[in-house]
C-alpha cells in the first residue's frame, strides 16, 4: 500500500467533468418519428425462442419493437448494417455519448468510421424505472455477452446456448455464411430489459431481476437499413445465473412496422461521420 498524500482529500473532492457533452450531437425529431409510427403497419414479426436468438431485417424509416411476452426475460440486442456488416453496433462510444443505459431519445451508434445512429429508441415501458438504491437500471451497454468462453475460464465445461452462440447461429442462418465466418460478426449487446450497474464498493458489474413484465416493450426507429439479432438469454430475467439451463426463461417477440408513404418527409438516412480519415498523414 503507498503512501497516502497529505493533499489525499482534496485531490478526491475534485468534481468530475462530463468526458463527452452531447448538447452538440444531431437533434432527435422524436415528434416526427412518433407521428410516423401511428400510422405504421405490421410488416413481419419474428418470435425469438427462450435460450435462442432470431434475426430480422429492418428498413431504413421503419420501426421495430421488442417485446416481453410470456414472462421476465432479458434480451441481447446486435445490430448491423445490412449492407455492410462491418458497420455494426459500437457499445463502448454508445455508453460514452449517452451513459450507461439507454432510454427514449438515445441511439444505438456505429463502428468506426461511420459512427452514425443505425436506431433511435422511441418508446420504453420501463423508462419510469430511472436509476435504482443500488445504481441499477435498465437497457444497459455496460455489458457485453454471455459466452462460452468466460463460462468455461471461470467453470470450466461446454455450455452452447450463450448469447454469445445464440447469435452466431441466429447471424449464420441469416446470412448462409458458416459458424465460424459469423463469430467474428458478433459483437458487444444492448441488453434490452436488463438491470445492471456497478457495485459501489469494488467497482464489479451487477445483475439483478429486470423489472420487465409480459406487455413491456422498447421501441426503435431503422436510421439505416438494420440486420438485427435478438438472443434471449439463458440467464432469463437474470436475477440469479447465466450461461446455464437453470433460470426460467421465455421468448421475446420482434415486431417490424412500415410507416406511411410521405409520413418521413424531412427525414433522411444519417450521412457517414465526417472524419476524412487521413490520420495526420
Ligand atoms: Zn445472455
Amino acid at each position: 500500500m503507498p503512501d497516502i498524500p497529505a493533499d489525499a482529500e482534496a485531490r478526491r473532492a475534485v468534481p468530475p467533468v462530463i468526458c463527452y457533452p452531447n448538447d452538440t450531437l444531431p437533434p432527435v425529431d422524436l415528434a416526427l418519428y412518433r407521428a410516423a409510427r401511428e400510422g405504421a403497419r405490421k410488416v413481419d414479426e419474428v418470435l425469438v425462442p427462450p435460450r435462442d436468438a432470431g434475426s430480422f431485417r429492418v428498413g431504413a424509416g421503419q420501426f421495430f419493437r421488442i417485446s416481453s411476452i410470456d414472462g421476465a426475460q432479458v434480451g441481447d440486442l446486435n445490430l448491423w448494417n445490412v449492407h455492410d456488416l462491418s458497420e455494426r453496433f459500437y457499445s463502448g462510444k454508445t455508453r460514452a455519448l449517452h451513459g450507461t443505459h439507454l432510454s427514449v431519445g438515445e441511439r444505438m451508434w456505429s463502428s468506426f468510421p461511420t459512427l452514425r445512429p443505425m436506431a433511435t429508441i422511441i418508446e420504453d415501458t420501463l423508462s419510469w424505472y430511472g436509476i435504482d438504491e443500488y445504481g441499477g437500471s435498465v437497457h444497459d451497454v455496460i455489458g457485453t455477452r454471455c459466452d462460452p468462453y468466460t463460462h468455461n475460464l471461470l467453470s470450466g465445461g461446454q455450455y452452447h446456448h450463450c448469447c454469445h452462440s445464440n447469435l452466431t447461429r441466429a447471424l449464420a442462418d441469416a446470412t448462409g455464411m458458416t459458424l465460424a465466418e459469423a463469430e467474428p460478426h458478433v459483437h458487444d449487446v444492448l441488453n434490452v430489459f436488463m438491470c445492471t450497474g456497478f457495485t459501489r464498493d469494488t467497482g464489479q458489474y451487477f445483475m439483478k431481476a429486470s423489472p420487465v413484465r409480459p406487455g413491456d416493450y422498447l421501441e426503435f426507429f431503422a436510421e439505416i437499413d438494420l440486420l438485427g439479432a435478438l438472443s434471449a438469454c439463458p440467464g432469463g430475467d437474470c436475477s440469479s445465473e447465466h450461461s446455464s439451463d437453470a433460470a426460467a426463461c421465455y421468448p421475446l417477440l420482434v415486431e417490424v412496422f412500415a410507416p406511411e408513404e410521405g409520413a418521413l418527409r424531412g427525414w433522411s438516412q444519417p450521412e457517414v461521420n465526417g472524419y476524412d480519415r487521413s490520420h495526420g498523414r
